[in-house]
């Protein structure tokens, strides 16, 4: 039996990290096994189900690289298949219409609260003789679907994860609604019924998911049986929690992987954080792998029952490996986007070689790509602005002269290069009879403003080429 595996997101949101953790798991043990890993898309809530969340999360997914095999299957598409699957449950007496109307259940459900007791369906209607259908139908009643859950049933299974896993049919609330009211026939199907239909007709072998689809696993596994079909493998992840311990949510600031990637997070370094959240290597010390180095270690042994606490730091150190060893043409192309967004503009010599020297002066500083935005700026915009630091540098005594020195050395220049910039410094300090350090705070602020940042002279050669590095000296003695 070859493993089929699947990630079957809600388009009623943009894709969230916890999906898109539910995915890297599925891709890695899919690919671990040289599987499937099938898209589907469970758009059956009309109301809240959008064509720009299904876009966010294909494009999402595509982003981190997590390539599906079949699909985008769209449940919307395959409903003639659910009511199929509802018939056959209602002809095989497993199912049956349910005219309780919603005034009469919140009645039910208020007497429960009185008596403290959870709430549930009493199954009032399981058993109604063909007089009383047609009585409540006369009546004007619709009716839902409910699946019969019989009490007394335990439902057993081994998680991937967790274990042996064990739930009560008397806990799962009555019998289940598995499709919506209609006047005529079968209405809406829901999602723990269509979720069973399409994981049997897509031959799912593994059903991977969120450890908050527990109680759902306890249900579907009833209906795999009243469908007549083989029971899949069940592995329940666990959950993304915050730094308090709880689950990780908008407040947090952390949503959608599309945020993550306009916060200036590399898909790689995101994904391979991801594959870290509730999962270690059997060599735990190796935190750096790619998605399919990643799938040739993954096993669900290896997979932690408690939740997986988001670390923003270890995200951050992540991406910053993946940025510092990025080829540089690679890492322009990621740039150029950020610097855009920024509103700098790549006039006045700032072509593509220019911008891959820029790129290789400030990589290894970088931790996020919007990193390179404050990191660049001095060399997008033609004046500077001085720190203090910068602002006291330039004010010290024997800077002026100094800078006019350079200033003058650099009229004989024809073209600047690393040798003779260093040439001018020495020459500067015999002339002056003033301390390296000294020329090279000076010039480091009245070049870029600060005491501190990149290398001095790549700086210097970069603001050069774009002809910046003259009057900016100029404008420092002035
Ligand atoms: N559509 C469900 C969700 O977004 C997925 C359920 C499942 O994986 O079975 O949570």
């Amino acid at each position: 039996m070859s493993v089929r595996v699947r990630i079957a997101p809600s388009p009623t949101g943009n894709l969230h990290i916890g999906t898109a953790r539910t995915a890297v798991f599925n891709y890695l043990f899919a690919r671990h096994h040289g599987g499937k890993f099938i898209l589907r898309i469970e758009d059956t809530d009309l109301e809240r189900s959008r064509p720009e969340y299904t876009d966010n999360i294909l494009s999402g997914l595509r982003w981190l690289g997590l390539n599906w095999d079949e699909g985008p299957f769209f449940q919307s598409q395959r409903l003639h298949l659910y009511r199929e699957a509802v018939q056959k449950l209602l002809d095989q007496g497993l199912a049956y219409r349910c005219y309780t109307t919603s005034e009469e259940l919140d009645a039910l459900r208020e007497r429960q609260k009185a008596r403290n007791e959870a709430p549930r369906y009493d199954n009032r209607h399981r058993n109604l003789t063909p007089e009383q259908r047609t009585a409540f139908e006369a009546e004007g009643r619709s009716a839902v679907i409910r699946f019969k859950i019989d009490d007394g049933r335990e439902i057993v299974w081994n998680d991937l994860v967790r274990g042996q896993m064990s739930w009560r049919g008397s806990d799962l609330g009555g019998d289940m609604v598995i499709a919506r009211a209609s006047a005529e026939g079968i209405g809406q199907p829901l999602y723990n019924f269509v979720v069973v239909v399409d994981d049997i007709d897509m031959q799912i072998t593994h059903v991977i998911r969120g450890e908050d689809h527990i109680a759902n696993t306890a249900k579907q596994i009833l209906l795999y049986e009243a469908l007549g079909a083989k029971i899949p493998e069940f592995a329940h992840t666990p959950l993304i929690l915050n730094q308090e311990g709880r689950k990780l949510s908008k407040r947090d600031g952390v949503t959608s992987i599309s945020d993550f990637e306009k916060m200036g997070f590399t898909a790689e370094g995101l994904v391979n954080y991801m594959t870290l959240l509730g999962w270690s290597a059997p060599d735990s010390t190796q935190e750096i792998f790619t998605l399919e180095a990643a799938a040739k270690e993954f096993t669900f042994e290896r997979v932690n029952k408690a939740g997986a606490k988001f670390d923003w730091d270890k995200l951050d150190w992540l991406n910053s490996q993946y940025v510092h060893h990025m080829p540089v043409d690679q890492l322009t192309d990621l740039l150029i986007p950020v610097w855009e967004t920024a509103g700098y503009t790549f006039s006045g010599g700032r072509e593509r070689p220019w911008l891959e020297q820029l790129v290789s002066l400030i990589a290894a500083s970088l931790t996020r790509l919007v990193d390179a935005v404050a990191m660049s700026k001095m060399f997008f915009t033609d004046g500077v602005e001085l720190t203090e630091e910068g602002s006291a540098q330039l004010q010290q005594e024997g800077v002026k002269a100094t800078l006019q020195g350079i200033i003058t050395a650099l009229e004989n220049q024809s073209e600047l290069s690393a040798d003779s910039a260093q040439e001018i410094i020495k020459q500067v300090v015999k002339e002056q009879k003033v301390k390296k350090g000294l020329v090279m705070r000076s010039l480091r602020a009245a070049l870029t403003g600060d005491v501190h940042g990149p290398d001095l002279i790549q700086s210097w050669l970069l603001l050069n080429q774009i002809g910046l590095d003259k009057p900016r000296l100029n404008q420092a003695i002035n």
